[in-house]
């Protein structure tokens, strides 16, 4: 040690880069996405100003390859970009993260050709991109699908549905996971394929009515005979699953920057309110019920962003122990942001529960992060396979 200065030892900090790029998200959120969050919220509307001002500042798909005529921005400021935007607006933050869910399966598993086809106008801004796994009856177990892709010549004909697909009709590409092989082995059966929103046979259903995330639409998408050109086959045919999985060890990632940001929003705004609110004849924030509460929920926080961009690290790597810090940062992420935004409701009390302020939306946003793109038991699950492997 002796001679070396602290400047000599490797910093467990983000670099002036990341905090750089937080500075411009946050200023950016809170001039031109959180004006428009409450009303996106309140009429289920997707948030086109939003989309205009992330466009403008080449943050709509900012993961996209500079190759590809994207940012080039790595896992961690992809994951800064979904954490700040989510902290004013949960719906907005679904543009970058569902552009990247979308087109991930493109970049780990896609010719060339199909990334120069579908990338460049997804970073434009031009498209957005869908991810279309999931089926009413088969949710979790996934291998269970019964949309169906059958070769026909050199073209592909898809039958069947899609559920719960966010971004649907507002999306212009779709990357849809199908039986190819109906008697293949399970899981090493299914295809993924991109299908675009004018391919004929494609349509969309009614939008969902839900809890959270209003303003990103969500709907099922149905595939009547949809025929498709054989080059809209990612990667390999009859490892399309795996391909889905692996894509989902990435972008759960997302999902943990999507928690985390939902709760710092709710924590903010909850800090403002204690310092104002007065009861008793003193604010609130004087009593130190409420400020064990605040601590408790900066705690969890921050640890929960530690393991997220801890998890994002390992994503840009793509680590072996990606699986588990994926699903770990997804789920222990997500939990806070319900537990942090439950808590921040309660310190606002009666004002909490109105939409007079953003808490309540906080709170019923938080709840589809420990939802989708798999429930926290399959989370769950995802880290106890690889503890007793
Ligand atoms: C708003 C929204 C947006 C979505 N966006 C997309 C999207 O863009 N693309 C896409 O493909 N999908 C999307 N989904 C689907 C989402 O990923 C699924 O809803 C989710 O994976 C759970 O599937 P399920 O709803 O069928 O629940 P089920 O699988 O029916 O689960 C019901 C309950 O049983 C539990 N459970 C199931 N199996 C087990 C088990 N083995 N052990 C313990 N518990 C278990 C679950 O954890 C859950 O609590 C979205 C869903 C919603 C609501």
């Amino acid at each position: 040690m002796a001679g070396r200065s602290l400047a000599d030892f490797p910093h467990f900090a983000l670099s002036d880069e990341y905090q750089d790029l937080r500075k411009v998200v946050r200023e950016l959120s809170e001039e031109k996405i959180a004006p428009n969050a409450a009303a996106a919220d309140e009429k289920a509307e997707f948030p086109q100003a939003s989309y205009d001002a992330l466009r403008e500042m080449g943050l709509n798909a900012p993961h996209i390859p500079e190759a590809y005529g994207g940012g080039g921005a790595d896992a961690l400021a992809t994951c800064i970009v979904i954490e700040e935007v989510s902290r004013v607006c949960a719906s907005s933050a679904l543009i970058p993260a569902v552009n990247k869910l979308g087109t991930v399966p493109l970049l780990l598993g896609g010719s060339e050709q199909i990334k120069q086809r579908y990338l460049p106008p997804v970073a434009s801004g031009e498209a957005m991109f869908s991810y279309a796994l999931s089926e009413r009856e088969a949710g979790s177990d996934t291998a269970s699908m019964s949309c169906r892709a059958k070769r026909d010549g050199d073209a592909w004909v898809l039958t069947g549905h899609k559920s719960w697909i966010t971004n649907a009709g507002v999306s212009r590409y779709y990357t849809v996971l199908a039986v190819s092989d109906p008697d293949g082995p399970r899981g090493g059966n299914v295809t993924a394929f991109v299908v675009e929103a004018d391919d004929p046979g494609f349509s969309v259903g009614p939008k969902e009515r839900k809890l959270g995330i209003k303003g990103s639409p969500t709907r099922e998408i149905y595939f009547d005979d949809c025929r498709i050109p054989g080059d809209r086959v990612v990667g390999e045919i009859g490892q399309g699953l795996k391909l889905a999985l692996r894509t989902l060890d990435h972008t759960r990632v997302t999902i943990g920057a999507q928690a985390v940001g939902i709760a710092q929003g709710a924590i903010d705004n909850a800090v403002d309110y204690v310092k104002q609110r007065e009861q008793f004849g003193r604010p609130i924030g004087d009593f130190q019920g409420v400020q064990f509460m605040l601590a408790d929920m900066a705690m969890q926080v921050e640890a929960a962003r530690q393991l997220v961009y801890v998890a994002a690290a390992k994503s840009e790597r793509v680590d072996r122990d990606l699986p588990f810090f994926g699903a770990a940062a997804k789920c222990h992420a997500s939990d806070v942001a319900m537990r942090v935004t439950t808590d921040a409701v309660q310190l606002l009390g009666g004002a909490g529960y109105t939409q007079d302020f953003p808490l309540e939306r906080m709170m019923r946003d938080a709840k589809i992060t420990q939802i989708y793109e798999g429930t926290n038991q399959i989370q769950r699950l995802v880290i106890a396979r690889s503890l007793l492997r």
